[in-house]
């Protein structure tokens, strides 16, 4: 898989994918993750990357020629299957889209800032529009990261132990049991014994229904 991600501040982008599990993933090209500084496309001599909104207001609005520029450059060299916009008012980012996204081979992600971007870039370039949750970031690249890192993590080799991946919450439509590891004794506050018990079979019903009344108490709505 191919991920590109166009921005305005590409160091924002640096560290996310320059450590642990993403990392290994893109040194195994697992996963190529291209970061592009839209600067480098502006139009105008003093590289206006952002304007006055048109109707008055506060607020920037990042204009439309770079990013017009930027992504038609990259579209010359591939093909994408799908073009994001990182936007408050998209669609809710969950596990099954991160899921869909994983089976992708190239995508495009645009990061706004200020007011966000004129509509026109919207309307005419982006193929799908995604939210990370009800609240506003300051720019797109936190969430571009959240996305690329729910689903790099899905990728066939990235995670070391393969079913890793399925037993996370949501994958299931429940969430994760809890997990202990060593000592099997702190404080006086122990691992529960069945965990120590080495009988798989009863651990692993344990898990269950651990999973379903976590999910009862903290997420009913999962359970609908
Ligand atoms: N005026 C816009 C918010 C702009 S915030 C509005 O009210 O909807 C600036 C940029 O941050 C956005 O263009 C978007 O790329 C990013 N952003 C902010 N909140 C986000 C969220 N919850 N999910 C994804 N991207 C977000």
């Amino acid at each position: 898989m191919r991920i590109d991600i166009i921005t305005i501040l590409p160091r924002l982008l640096e560290s996310p994918f320059a450590d642990s599990i993403l990392k290994r993933a893109r040194e195994k090209g697992l996963v190529e993750v291209v970061i592009h500084d839209l600067r480098k496309y502006a139009t105008d001599k003093h590289q206006r990357l952002d304007d006055y909104a048109y109707g008055g207001g506060a607020g920037m609005v990042m204009m439309i020629e770079p990013i017009a520029r930027c992504i038609r450059s990259l579209q010359e060299q591939r093909t994408y299957d799908e073009i994001l916009y990182m936007s408050p008012d998209g669609e809710r980012f969950t596990q099954p889209v991160a899921n869909e996204l994983a089976l992708k081979k190239n995508l495009l992600i645009l990061c706004g800032h200020y007011k966000g971007v004129d509509e026109r870039v919207r309307e005419h370039f982006i193929t799908r529009e995604i939210s990370i949750g009800d609240y506003v970031l300051s720019g797109g690249e936190l969430a571009a990261a959240v996305v690329s890192d729910a689903v790099i993590r899905l990728l066939p080799g990235v995670l070391s132990d393969e079913t890793s991946a399925l037993t996370d919450s949501f994958q299931d439509g429940l969430l994760a049991p809890p997990v202990y590891t060593r000592p099997a004794e702190f404080e006086g506050w122990k691992v529960p014994d069945i965990l120590l018990s080495g009988h798989e079979k009863n651990i692993e019903e344990w898990r269950f229904e651990q999973s379903q009344s976590r999910t009862k108490k903290r997420r009913p709505d999962l359970l609908l």
